[in-house]
Formats: structure tokens, sequence, C-alpha cells
């Protein structure tokens, strides 16, 4: 099975099950889990933040983020199609009862102008406090789009300046930061939260996790538990992330290749209309008018081949651990077979 729907799709590694099954456990939520701590260490000591909080879930650690920022009736700035508003239930207002500012922004980043524009007056009663400014970086509806560092700084002193808070969903931002310069200290300095997937191109089972100041995590944890995110012997879990954070990050430079060859692939394709032009492991493209995504998935489900529909006619591609360049061989003969 060749599974391009989503780089949540891998399986543990032997190694990676080899150290799930030789960690040491104890109960998290009295804060007895020496693999859960250990993780919740190496991540805040890699960011240079102070703090850490192991989450099931991205989605609940942005949540969790935006719940420990925020008041009822509060705003939250973020672009149209961020994940913690487009893919996350409507949980800035069930969970945190918050209101947002969406920004259009040019595949799903957005401008520290625009930021500044869209900031309400705190002397306004008629206006929602502005609160939270939230970015994605890589940005998932954006086509795994990067952000250029000088812009978030950017952002971040609109923020500083406003007495805004400032969260990154980072469930891709190790693909960010394989691409680019900057370190997770870089990052960790701009922003007052941080959420970053392991069960995503880094290929652990489940987990996520949440970066911020002691005092902020303090008031996250609570809020994880009220959740129902408190844990216990996850430590099994934990391990997974630290193997993953140890021997997965360097590679996902090979997903990055490999989308690009995909990349190549479809543009030479007579009924490909167009791909947004790969930056990391994220290939979104769009099949014309006489090729239908029911006719072109069945084909390459035929074939063994899984790929998801994002709308009518466009399709994405997401490379990633289990993905192997003899898979890429056989994707490559399906695709052209096709007429
Ligand atoms: C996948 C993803 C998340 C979290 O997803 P979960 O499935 O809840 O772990 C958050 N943000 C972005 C940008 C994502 O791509």
């Amino acid at each position: 099975m060749i599974d391009f729907r989503s780089d949540t799709v891998t399986r543990p590694t032997p190694e990676m099950l080899k150290a799930m099954f030789a960690a040491e456990v104890g109960d998290d939520v009295f804060g007895d889990d020496p693999t859960v701590n250990a993780l919740e260490q190496k991540v805040a000591s890699m960011f240079g933040m102070e703090s850490a909080l192991f989450c099931a879930s991205g989605t609940m650690a942005n949540q969790v983020a935006i719940k420990a920022h925020t008041q009822p009736g509060d705003e939250v700035i973020c672009h149209k199609l961020s994940h913690v508003y487009y893919y996350e239930g409507g949980g800035i207002a069930m969970n945190s009862g918050a209101s947002v500012c969406l920004l259009e922004g040019d595949r799903g980043r957005i401008t520290a102008t625009d930021v500044a524009a869209h900031i309400n007056p705190p002397n306004d009663p008629h206006r929602p406090l502005t609160r939270l400014v939230s970015v994605e970086n890589t940005m998932n509806k954006g086509g795994g789009s990067l952000y250029d560092f000088n812009e978030l700084q950017t952002i971040g002193k609109v923020c500083r300046d406003k007495g805004l808070k400032f969260h990154l969903d980072g469930a891709r931002l190790f693909n960010a930061l394989v691409e680019t310069d900057e370190t997770p200290g870089d990052y960790g300095q701009l922003f007052d939260s941080i959420s970053i997937c392991i069960s995503k191109g880094l290929g652990a089972p489940v987990g996520s996790v949440l970066i911020g100041s002691r005092e902020f995590i303090w008031k996250a944890r609570r809020i994880r538990k009220v959740f129902g995110g408190g844990m216990r012997q996850a430590g099994y879990l934990a391990a997974a992330c630290i193997y993953a954070l140890d021997n997965h990050v360097e590679r996902l430079r090979e997903d990055h290749r490999r989308a690009k060859q995909l990349q190549d692939i479809l543009n030479s394709l007579p009924y490909i209309q167009g791909v947004v032009p790969v930056q990391t492991n994220l290939v979104f493209f769009s099949l014309k008018p006489e090729m239908t995504t029911e006719r072109f998935l069945k084909t390459l489900r035929e074939n063994n081949i899984f790929a998801l529909a994002l709308a009518p006619q466009e399709v994405r591609f997401v490379t990633h651990l289990d993905i192997t360049d003899e898979m890429m061989e056989k994707v490559e003969k399906v695709l052209r077979s096709l007429k």
C-alpha cells in the first residue's frame, strides 16, 4: 500500500517500537512519568523555553493554548484557512468562547501590516478585545508553504507593542526548520506559545507538545485536565516522540525531495491543470476537467495507491516516512499510464 493521504498514516518503525517497550513509565497526572517528563524537558530546552506539556493531539495543544491565552469574548486573529479555525471543529468558539478575526493572505500566510490593521481599539466597547495572534508554519491549507522568518519577527513586534499574545501552530514546524536557516531557539524567542506535532512527518503514533513559559504551561496543564487530556502511563507514547525527535528530523529532507519529484512528474502530465509550487512535503494539484477526481483516485486505488480529494478537481499527495524510492517508481508508472 502506497498511502499519500497524509503524513499521519506512518506506523512506528521497529527501532521506535523497541524504544516504546523499553520506556520507564508512571502516572503522569501525578507528574510521575519519567519519560513524559524527559520529553517535556527535552522539547522545552530545544526551544529555549521554560516548560512544555505533552498533549494527545495537535488540536488539543492548539485549543489548550488558545484557552490559556484568552477570556470568553476576546478575539483571535488568524488566517481564514488556519488549522485552528478551519480544521478544529469550531473549537475556538466551543472551548474558549472566543471570537475570530479571519485574515486573507498568500498561501495561508498573514502579514504584519494586515495584523496591525485588524487590532481592535481596546477603548471601544463595541469591539471585541483583540488578545491573540495565531500563525501556522508550515501552512497546511497553503500546500505546505513556508513563512519568511523576518515577517514572523515583524508580526511578533506588532504583538509586543500592542500587548497581544503570539501563538505558533507548528504542527509541521520541523518541515520548515530543515528548509530554512532558523533554529528552534529562534522560534522560542519569538512566540509566547508553540505547538508541535510528533505524529505527523516525525512518525510517532501519537503525540504533540505545547511549549511556553512556566506560568503559561501550568495554566495549560489545568486546562488539559479539564479537556480530558490528563493521560496516565503516557511514557510509552512519549518514548516514541523522543525517538522521533532524535532520529527523524533530518530525514524530512527526503520527504521534501520526493514531494518535488512528484511535482515534476505531475507537471509533465497532460491531464494535470496545475501544481501548487512545492515547498515542503505537501503536493496540492488540480486535474483538467476531462479527468474526473473519481476516475483518477479509482485508478490509483486499483494500484494500491491512496490520495486525498480536497475539492471537486483538487487532490493532495503527502510524502512521509513510509514512502520509499521503489514506491515512487511505481507511482510514476501508474500516473504516466493514465490517459
Ligand atoms: C495536523 C495539524 C494539526 C493537529 O492535528 P491533530 O490531528 O489534532 O494532531 C494542527 N495544525 C496543523 C497545521 C496540522 O496540520
